[in-house]
């Protein structure tokens, strides 16, 4: 099952780079880069409810949205590769109320060395 992982975002930049390969995956406006690398599963933003940049590998699960309703769910993360990771960066703040984002970012990290040894 993949991981969930929530994170405060303190500074409340919505800026993140691939923990794999360092390449920027979201940009400093907010929204997703046109050319992300091959790490990415998706982004989601949960106010606006759509999923950016999405792997082709999952797409089959995008379609099947009846048993979930979020990428936080037991459903979707147990569905999704097991070497995914799902960082939840999480920011809250006042604006014309109090006002709280999540936006995820899946990442496909590389199997473990000892899987890759077997193909020797
Ligand atoms: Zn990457």
């Amino acid at each position: 099952m993949a991981q969930y992982i929530p994170i405060q975002n303190y500074w409340e930049s919505p800026r993140f780079h691939c923990p794999v390969c360092g390449v920027e995956m979201f940009t400093e406006n907010g929204g997703p880069t046109e050319d992300p690398c091959e790490h990415v599963l998706f982004s989601w933003i949960d106010q606006v409810g759509d999923f950016y940049n999405v792997a082709e590998e999952i797409n089959f699960l995008l379609q099947d949205g009846e048993n979930w309703c979020s990428p936080s769910d037991e459903e979707f993360l147990s569905r999704c590769p097991n070497t995914a990771v799902l960082f939840a960066l999480e920011s809250s703040g006042m604006a014309c109320g109090p006002v709280s984002l999540t936006v995820i970012h899946a990442i496909k990290f590389p199997e473990s060395r000892s899987n890759q040894d077997d193909e020797a």
